[in-house]
Protein backbone atom coordinates (compact mmCIF):
# COMPACT_ATOMS: atom_id res chain seq x y z
CA UNK A 1 0.00 0.00 0.00
CA UNK A 2 1.17 3.47 -1.29
CA UNK A 3 1.77 5.51 2.17
CA UNK A 4 -0.13 9.01 2.82
CA UNK A 5 2.37 12.09 2.11
CA UNK A 6 0.78 14.27 5.11
CA UNK A 7 1.91 17.53 3.48
CA UNK A 8 -0.77 17.19 0.86
CA UNK A 9 -3.34 18.03 3.78
CA UNK A 10 -5.08 21.41 4.94
CA UNK A 11 -5.46 20.78 8.59
CA UNK A 12 -9.25 19.90 7.62
CA UNK A 13 -8.41 17.06 5.63
CA UNK A 14 -5.72 16.02 8.16
CA UNK A 15 -8.00 16.38 10.73
CA UNK A 16 -10.86 14.18 8.83
CA UNK A 17 -8.08 11.49 8.32
CA UNK A 18 -7.32 11.12 11.62
CA UNK A 19 -10.74 10.80 12.69
CA UNK A 20 -11.86 8.61 10.11
CA UNK A 21 -9.29 6.40 11.12
CA UNK A 22 -10.50 6.83 15.11
CA UNK A 23 -7.92 9.37 16.03
CA UNK A 24 -8.88 12.25 18.02
CA UNK A 25 -8.81 15.73 15.79
CA UNK A 26 -6.62 17.22 18.39
CA UNK A 27 -3.92 15.01 16.90
CA UNK A 28 -3.84 16.26 13.96
CA UNK A 29 -2.77 19.57 14.79
CA UNK A 30 -0.22 18.56 17.23
CA UNK A 31 1.40 16.58 13.89
CA UNK A 32 0.81 19.96 12.11
CA UNK A 33 3.06 21.75 14.50
CA UNK A 34 5.33 19.31 14.09
CA UNK A 35 5.72 19.48 10.66
CA UNK A 36 5.12 23.06 10.23
CA UNK A 37 6.71 24.66 13.17
CA UNK A 38 9.62 22.42 14.00
CA UNK A 39 10.37 20.94 10.81
CA UNK A 40 10.07 17.27 12.15
CA UNK A 41 9.34 14.63 9.67
CA UNK A 42 9.84 11.70 12.03
CA UNK A 43 6.81 10.46 13.65
CA UNK A 44 8.71 8.63 16.52
CA UNK A 45 10.00 12.68 17.18
CA UNK A 46 6.72 13.45 17.91
CA UNK A 47 6.78 13.20 21.45
CA UNK A 48 3.48 14.26 22.76
CA UNK A 49 1.64 11.53 20.56
CA UNK A 50 0.90 8.31 22.23
CA UNK A 51 2.85 5.52 21.32
CA UNK A 52 0.25 3.48 19.58
CA UNK A 53 -0.58 7.16 17.23
CA UNK A 54 2.84 6.75 16.00
CA UNK A 55 3.41 3.57 14.96
CA UNK A 56 0.10 4.00 12.79
CA UNK A 57 1.80 6.89 11.37
CA UNK A 58 4.40 4.95 10.53
CA UNK A 59 2.69 2.40 9.25
CA UNK A 60 -0.16 4.13 7.02
CA UNK A 61 1.78 7.78 6.50
CA UNK A 62 4.88 9.69 5.60
CA UNK A 63 6.12 13.33 5.01
CA UNK A 64 8.40 13.47 1.96
CA UNK A 65 9.41 16.09 0.73
CA UNK A 66 11.25 17.22 -2.61
CA UNK A 67 15.02 16.47 -2.58
CA UNK A 68 17.43 19.22 -2.97
CA UNK A 69 19.70 18.29 -5.82
CA UNK A 70 21.28 21.66 -6.20
CA UNK A 71 21.59 25.04 -3.99
CA UNK A 72 23.03 28.13 -5.96
CA UNK A 73 24.13 31.13 -3.96
CA UNK A 74 24.38 34.39 -5.83
CA UNK A 75 25.85 37.48 -4.43
CA UNK A 76 22.87 39.40 -2.90
CA UNK A 77 21.62 36.85 -0.52
CA UNK A 78 19.37 35.25 -3.51
CA UNK A 79 19.24 31.35 -3.01
CA UNK A 80 18.09 29.01 -6.15
CA UNK A 81 17.36 25.60 -4.95
CA UNK A 82 17.04 23.06 -7.81
CA UNK A 83 14.65 20.21 -6.58
CA UNK A 84 13.87 16.96 -7.50
CA UNK A 85 10.14 16.32 -8.16
CA UNK A 86 8.64 12.49 -8.86
CA UNK A 87 9.81 10.82 -11.94
CA UNK A 88 12.77 12.94 -12.06
CA UNK A 89 11.33 16.34 -13.35
CA UNK A 90 13.50 19.32 -11.79
CA UNK A 91 11.84 22.22 -10.43
CA UNK A 92 13.51 25.51 -9.25
CA UNK A 93 12.64 27.78 -6.43
CA UNK A 94 13.84 31.11 -5.39
CA UNK A 95 15.05 32.26 -1.69
CA UNK A 96 14.78 36.55 -2.22
CA UNK A 97 15.66 38.19 1.09
CA UNK A 98 15.04 41.66 1.15
CA UNK A 99 15.33 43.92 4.74
CA UNK A 100 12.57 41.87 7.56
CA UNK A 101 11.49 40.19 4.67
CA UNK A 102 11.97 36.92 3.20
CA UNK A 103 9.76 35.84 -0.08
CA UNK A 104 10.10 32.35 -2.10
CA UNK A 105 9.52 32.02 -5.26
CA UNK A 106 7.45 28.89 -6.07
CA UNK A 107 6.87 26.49 -8.75
CA UNK A 108 3.20 25.26 -9.01
CA UNK A 109 3.65 23.34 -12.35
CA UNK A 110 6.43 21.15 -14.44
CA UNK A 111 7.11 23.57 -17.31
CA UNK A 112 4.54 25.37 -18.32
CA UNK A 113 1.91 25.00 -21.23
CA UNK A 114 1.03 28.66 -21.66
CA UNK A 115 4.15 29.66 -24.19
CA UNK A 116 4.92 33.26 -23.49
CA UNK A 117 6.69 34.18 -26.52
CA UNK A 118 9.14 36.13 -23.86
CA UNK A 119 9.69 33.49 -20.69
CA UNK A 120 12.66 30.85 -20.76
CA UNK A 121 9.77 28.36 -19.07
CA UNK A 122 8.18 28.37 -22.09
CA UNK A 123 10.67 26.95 -23.94
CA UNK A 124 10.50 23.80 -21.31
CA UNK A 125 7.23 22.75 -23.23
CA UNK A 126 4.96 21.13 -20.14
CA UNK A 127 5.35 17.55 -18.34
CA UNK A 128 2.28 18.12 -15.49
CA UNK A 129 0.91 19.85 -12.30
CA UNK A 130 2.84 20.21 -9.35
CA UNK A 131 1.24 18.20 -6.56
CA UNK A 132 0.18 19.79 -3.01
CA UNK A 133 2.76 17.82 -1.41
CA UNK A 134 5.27 19.37 -4.40
CA UNK A 135 3.94 22.54 -3.68
CA UNK A 136 4.23 22.75 0.14
CA UNK A 137 7.54 20.98 -0.02
CA UNK A 138 9.31 23.61 -2.05
CA UNK A 139 8.57 25.72 1.69
CA UNK A 140 8.84 23.28 3.85
CA UNK A 141 12.63 22.43 2.19
CA UNK A 142 13.78 26.56 2.20
CA UNK A 143 12.70 26.65 5.82
CA UNK A 144 14.72 23.51 6.52
CA UNK A 145 17.98 25.16 4.53
CA UNK A 146 17.01 28.43 6.54
CA UNK A 147 16.92 26.90 9.75
CA UNK A 148 20.45 24.90 9.49
CA UNK A 149 22.19 28.14 8.19
CA UNK A 150 20.61 30.62 10.20
CA UNK A 151 18.97 32.73 7.92
CA UNK A 152 15.18 34.04 8.08
CA UNK A 153 12.35 32.09 7.11
CA UNK A 154 10.07 32.09 4.40
CA UNK A 155 7.82 35.19 5.51
CA UNK A 156 6.16 35.88 2.13
CA UNK A 157 5.49 33.40 -0.88
CA UNK A 158 4.88 34.29 -4.51
CA UNK A 159 3.42 31.47 -7.08
CA UNK A 160 5.47 33.25 -9.71
CA UNK A 161 8.27 30.21 -10.47
CA UNK A 162 7.37 27.97 -12.88
CA UNK A 163 4.12 27.11 -14.23
CA UNK A 164 0.48 28.58 -14.28
CA UNK A 165 -0.64 28.35 -10.85
CA UNK A 166 -4.21 28.89 -12.22
CA UNK A 167 -3.99 25.76 -14.28
CA UNK A 168 -3.47 23.49 -11.35
CA UNK A 169 -6.29 25.11 -9.58
CA UNK A 170 -7.00 22.42 -6.94
CA UNK A 171 -3.71 21.50 -5.78
CA UNK A 172 -3.08 25.43 -5.71
CA UNK A 173 -5.84 25.74 -3.46
CA UNK A 174 -4.74 23.21 -1.05
CA UNK A 175 -1.49 24.40 -0.80
CA UNK A 176 -2.11 28.32 0.02
CA UNK A 177 -4.96 27.12 2.43
CA UNK A 178 -1.73 25.35 4.29
CA UNK A 179 0.52 28.60 3.85
CA UNK A 180 -2.48 30.44 5.56
CA UNK A 181 -3.18 28.08 8.24
CA UNK A 182 -2.21 29.06 11.74
CA UNK A 183 -1.01 25.61 12.25
CA UNK A 184 0.86 25.29 8.55
CA UNK A 185 3.08 28.23 7.92
CA UNK A 186 0.66 30.75 8.94
CA UNK A 187 1.46 33.25 6.03
CA UNK A 188 -0.90 36.29 6.50
CA UNK A 189 -2.66 36.64 3.45
CA UNK A 190 -1.27 39.90 2.38
CA UNK A 191 1.95 37.70 2.24
CA UNK A 192 0.63 35.12 0.12
CA UNK A 193 0.69 36.28 -3.71
CA UNK A 194 -0.48 33.89 -6.80
CA UNK A 195 0.89 35.20 -10.52
CA UNK A 196 -1.82 34.77 -13.23
CA UNK A 197 -1.30 35.14 -16.87
CA UNK A 198 -5.31 35.88 -16.94
CA UNK A 199 -7.02 32.34 -16.69
CA UNK A 200 -10.57 33.82 -16.25
CA UNK A 201 -12.94 31.27 -14.95
CA UNK A 202 -10.32 30.27 -12.37
CA UNK A 203 -9.61 34.11 -11.36
CA UNK A 204 -13.52 33.82 -10.62
CA UNK A 205 -13.61 30.84 -8.57
CA UNK A 206 -10.20 31.89 -6.91
CA UNK A 207 -12.16 35.13 -5.53
CA UNK A 208 -14.42 32.91 -3.48
CA UNK A 209 -11.95 29.90 -2.65
CA UNK A 210 -9.15 31.53 -0.91
CA UNK A 211 -8.08 34.90 -0.04
CA UNK A 212 -4.75 35.55 -1.08
CA UNK A 213 -3.43 38.35 -3.14
CA UNK A 214 -3.28 38.65 -6.81
CA UNK A 215 -0.78 39.59 -9.57
CA UNK A 216 -1.69 39.48 -13.08
CA UNK A 217 0.99 39.57 -15.85
CA UNK A 218 -0.31 42.10 -18.30
CA UNK A 219 2.60 43.42 -20.14
CA UNK A 220 0.03 44.61 -22.69
CA UNK A 221 -3.15 47.15 -23.06
CA UNK A 222 -4.34 46.12 -25.90
CA UNK A 223 -5.32 42.37 -27.55
CA UNK A 224 -3.59 42.32 -30.64
CA UNK A 225 -0.37 42.47 -28.94
CA UNK A 226 -1.01 40.90 -25.69
CA UNK A 227 -2.44 38.32 -27.62
CA UNK A 228 1.45 37.78 -29.36
CA UNK A 229 3.63 37.84 -26.00
CA UNK A 230 0.36 36.07 -23.94
CA UNK A 231 -1.17 33.55 -26.74
CA UNK A 232 -3.52 32.57 -23.53
CA UNK A 233 -5.13 35.80 -24.55
CA UNK A 234 -6.62 34.52 -27.02
CA UNK A 235 -8.87 32.75 -25.37
CA UNK A 236 -9.40 35.20 -22.48
CA UNK A 237 -8.99 38.60 -24.30
CA UNK A 238 -8.42 41.53 -22.26
CA UNK A 239 -12.22 43.18 -21.24
CA UNK A 240 -13.06 39.34 -19.60
CA UNK A 241 -9.55 39.59 -17.65
CA UNK A 242 -10.36 43.55 -16.65
CA UNK A 243 -13.56 41.85 -15.43
CA UNK A 244 -12.51 39.19 -13.45
CA UNK A 245 -10.03 41.73 -12.09
CA UNK A 246 -12.93 43.88 -10.87
CA UNK A 247 -14.42 40.69 -9.60
CA UNK A 248 -11.86 39.88 -7.69
CA UNK A 249 -11.55 43.31 -6.07
CA UNK A 250 -15.60 43.03 -5.32
CA UNK A 251 -15.59 40.30 -3.25
CA UNK A 252 -13.77 41.61 -0.17
CA UNK A 253 -12.98 44.99 0.95
CA UNK A 254 -9.92 44.30 2.28
CA UNK A 255 -8.40 43.48 -1.24
CA UNK A 256 -7.06 46.32 -1.90
CA UNK A 257 -5.29 46.07 -5.18
CA UNK A 258 -4.16 43.78 -8.18
CA UNK A 259 -0.62 43.91 -9.02
CA UNK A 260 -0.45 44.48 -12.43
CA UNK A 261 3.09 42.96 -13.67
CA UNK A 262 4.67 44.22 -17.07
CA UNK A 263 7.72 43.33 -18.77
CA UNK A 264 9.14 45.69 -20.51
CA UNK A 265 10.19 44.78 -23.91
CA UNK A 266 12.76 47.06 -26.05
CA UNK A 267 10.39 48.94 -29.07
CA UNK A 268 7.85 45.95 -28.53
CA UNK A 269 5.43 47.40 -25.07
CA UNK A 270 7.77 49.96 -23.69
CA UNK A 271 6.49 53.66 -25.81
CA UNK A 272 4.77 56.06 -24.60
CA UNK A 273 1.86 55.51 -26.57
CA UNK A 274 1.60 51.76 -24.74
CA UNK A 275 1.95 53.50 -21.52
CA UNK A 276 -1.16 55.77 -22.33
CA UNK A 277 -3.03 52.73 -23.34
CA UNK A 278 -2.33 51.03 -19.74
CA UNK A 279 -3.47 54.43 -18.25
CA UNK A 280 -7.12 53.88 -19.97
CA UNK A 281 -7.02 50.46 -19.40
CA UNK A 282 -6.89 50.54 -15.24
CA UNK A 283 -8.30 54.12 -14.71
CA UNK A 284 -10.42 53.63 -11.30
CA UNK A 285 -8.84 50.27 -10.87
CA UNK A 286 -7.64 49.82 -7.43
CA UNK A 287 -4.18 48.57 -8.49
CA UNK A 288 0.06 48.60 -8.57
CA UNK A 289 1.70 48.16 -11.59
CA UNK A 290 5.27 46.27 -11.65
CA UNK A 291 7.29 47.08 -14.32
CA UNK A 292 9.79 44.07 -14.99
CA UNK A 293 13.08 44.60 -16.28
CA UNK A 294 13.30 41.73 -19.08
CA UNK A 295 15.53 38.64 -18.55
CA UNK A 296 17.01 37.74 -21.49
CA UNK A 297 17.89 34.66 -22.39
CA UNK A 298 19.47 32.90 -25.82
CA UNK A 299 17.07 33.11 -28.89
CA UNK A 300 14.43 35.01 -27.24
CA UNK A 301 14.70 37.18 -29.88
CA UNK A 302 13.76 40.46 -26.79
CA UNK A 303 15.99 42.76 -25.66
CA UNK A 304 15.29 44.64 -22.26
CA UNK A 305 13.78 48.33 -22.32
CA UNK A 306 16.45 51.46 -22.03
CA UNK A 307 16.28 52.95 -18.36
CA UNK A 308 15.70 56.26 -19.88
CA UNK A 309 12.65 54.82 -21.52
CA UNK A 310 11.47 52.75 -18.48
CA UNK A 311 11.48 55.96 -16.76
CA UNK A 312 9.29 57.93 -19.27
CA UNK A 313 6.72 54.84 -18.83
CA UNK A 314 7.03 55.18 -14.62
CA UNK A 315 6.02 59.11 -15.35
CA UNK A 316 3.17 58.75 -17.71
CA UNK A 317 1.54 56.00 -15.24
CA UNK A 318 2.68 57.46 -11.97
CA UNK A 319 1.13 61.43 -13.50
CA UNK A 320 -2.40 59.25 -13.93
CA UNK A 321 -2.06 58.19 -10.39
CA UNK A 322 -0.97 55.06 -11.23
CA UNK A 323 1.49 53.68 -8.55
CA UNK A 324 4.50 52.32 -10.42
CA UNK A 325 7.35 50.08 -9.23
CA UNK A 326 9.84 48.79 -10.80
CA UNK A 327 11.58 45.33 -9.73
CA UNK A 328 14.74 45.25 -8.84
CA UNK A 329 16.94 42.43 -10.48
CA UNK A 330 17.63 39.60 -8.20
CA UNK A 331 19.91 36.37 -8.24
CA UNK A 332 20.95 36.87 -12.08
CA UNK A 333 24.55 35.46 -11.59
CA UNK A 334 22.57 32.37 -10.92
CA UNK A 335 19.71 32.60 -13.15
CA UNK A 336 17.21 33.13 -11.13
CA UNK A 337 15.09 36.32 -12.11
CA UNK A 338 11.76 35.79 -13.57
CA UNK A 339 11.77 33.85 -16.48
CA UNK A 340 14.80 32.49 -16.27
CA UNK A 341 13.88 29.64 -14.35
CA UNK A 342 14.06 26.43 -16.66
CA UNK A 343 14.70 23.19 -14.24
CA UNK A 344 14.40 20.18 -16.18
CA UNK A 345 11.36 19.04 -17.97
CA UNK A 346 11.14 14.97 -18.67
CA UNK A 347 8.76 13.70 -21.34
CA UNK A 348 7.20 17.06 -22.33
CA UNK A 349 4.44 17.42 -24.91
CA UNK A 350 4.89 19.80 -27.22
CA UNK A 351 3.67 23.03 -26.14
CA UNK A 352 1.42 23.53 -29.06
CA UNK A 353 -0.22 20.24 -28.75
CA UNK A 354 -1.00 21.10 -24.55
CA UNK A 355 -1.88 25.02 -25.97
CA UNK A 356 -5.01 23.56 -28.49
CA UNK A 357 -5.90 20.39 -26.22
CA UNK A 358 -9.40 19.77 -24.73
CA UNK A 359 -7.90 19.55 -21.27
CA UNK A 360 -6.41 23.18 -21.57
CA UNK A 361 -9.15 24.65 -23.47
CA UNK A 362 -11.69 23.34 -20.25
CA UNK A 363 -9.70 23.57 -17.59
CA UNK A 364 -10.26 20.70 -15.62
CA UNK A 365 -8.22 20.56 -12.94
CA UNK A 366 -11.05 23.59 -11.36
N1 LIG B 1 2.25 31.90 -15.15
C1 LIG B 1 2.24 32.89 -14.14
C2 LIG B 1 3.41 32.81 -13.16
C3 LIG B 1 4.80 32.60 -13.73
S1 LIG B 1 5.65 33.92 -14.51
C4 LIG B 1 2.13 34.27 -14.75
O1 LIG B 1 2.20 34.38 -15.98
O2 LIG B 1 1.94 35.23 -14.03
C5 LIG B 1 6.00 35.10 -13.29
C6 LIG B 1 6.30 36.48 -13.88
O3 LIG B 1 7.56 36.52 -14.57
C7 LIG B 1 5.26 36.89 -14.90
O4 LIG B 1 4.84 38.19 -14.73
C8 LIG B 1 6.02 36.72 -16.20
O5 LIG B 1 5.43 37.43 -17.20
C9 LIG B 1 7.41 37.18 -15.80
N2 LIG B 1 8.45 36.78 -16.77
C10 LIG B 1 8.46 35.68 -17.52
N3 LIG B 1 9.55 35.65 -18.33
C11 LIG B 1 10.26 36.76 -18.06
C12 LIG B 1 11.52 37.28 -18.52
N4 LIG B 1 12.25 36.64 -19.45
N5 LIG B 1 11.94 38.42 -18.00
C13 LIG B 1 11.23 39.06 -17.05
N6 LIG B 1 10.06 38.62 -16.56
C14 LIG B 1 9.57 37.48 -17.06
Amino acid sequence: MDKINLLSFSSDELKTFFTDNGEKAFRATQVMKWIYHQNVTDFDAMLNLSKKTRAWLQEVACIEQPEVVKTQIAKDGVIKFLLKMEADNLVETVYIPEGNRATLCVSSQVGCALDCSFCSTARQGFNRNLTTAEIIGQIFQANNYMENNNLQRVTNVVLMGMGEPLLNYKNVVSALKIMLDDFGFGLSKRRVTISTAGVVPAMIKLADDVDVSLAVSLHSATDELRSELVPLNKKYPIAELMKACQHYLDGDDRKKHIMFEYVMLKGVNDQPEHARALVKLLKGMSCKVNLIAFNPFASSGYFSSEEVQVLKFQTILTKAKIRTLLRKQRGEDVDAACGQLAGKVKDKSSRHVKFSSPRFGTITNI
